[in-house]
């Protein structure tokens, strides 16, 4: 590659990170829920990563959150300086329903997206949920924002429509990149991760031949 996409770059410092992050990775240290998430469900990081096995969902979260993080970066930053009306409604909103508890923000991104409360065991209820948390410390509902002129409404529709495009852009070039990256995750995955599902399943199998004697 002569002249390097920004987004190429982006793609290989968040699979540097991921790597880095990989061999602490171990079964069961990890808070959530390990089925598949809508995130990560037919991503096409996935398929351009080489990932479809199956390699844990949390080893493969850990992953499609980084690359989701440069999209919504890239869009942030898109919307900010070329979609004035988009910025200036979101900003808006933000401001309106600013306050509150909010469990998912500031996150690393392996638990980004995950589902932050645990599959619920009856044995041992938990005393609350983040999700009730949330809910608690939600503030009162404000007053109805002022309403837009249709001007402005139709403007909104048509940067929403750019932002839209952007990022199918921003997607595609991205997949693009994750795909040169393929034989490195690969090759971590059968380093980190295979051995400890392999002793897993072997554990497994112990348990379940009959003792001799
Ligand atoms: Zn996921």
């Amino acid at each position: 590659m002569s002249e390097q996409d920004p987004v190429a770059a982006k793609v290989s410092g968040a699979v540097d990170a991921w790597l880095r992050w990989l061999p602490s990775w171990s079964p069961g240290t990890h808070r959530g829920r390990s089925r598949m998430c809508r995130r990560c469900t037919g991503s096409p990081f996935l398929a351009a990563a080489g990932l479809e096995g199956d390699a844990p969902h949390q080893v493969v979260h850990a992953l499609v959150s980084r690359m989701q993080r440069i999209i919504d970066r890239a869009v942030d930053d898109y919307t900010e300086h070329e979609l004035p009306t988009l910025h200036a409604e979101l900003t808006g909103e933000q401001l309106w329903n600013a306050g509150g508890f909010d469990p998912g923000s500031g996150l690393e991104p392996e638990y980004e997206g995950v589902d932050l409360d645990p599959e619920t065991d009856d044995e041992q209820p938990f005393l609350f949920t983040m999700a009730e948390l949330a809910e608690q410390t939600k503030p009162e509902p404000p007053l109805p924002r002022p309403p837009l002129s249709s001007a402005e409404k139709q403007r909104i529709r048509y940067e929403i429509e750019l932002a839209d495009r952007f990022a199918g852009d921003i997607g595609q070039r991205l997949c693009f990149a994750l795909t040169e990256h393929r034989p490195r995750v690969q090759a971590a995955v059968q380093r980190f991760v295979e051995p400890q599902i392999q002793a897993l399943l072997d554990e497994l199998t112990r348990n379940l031949e009959p003792p001799r004697n």
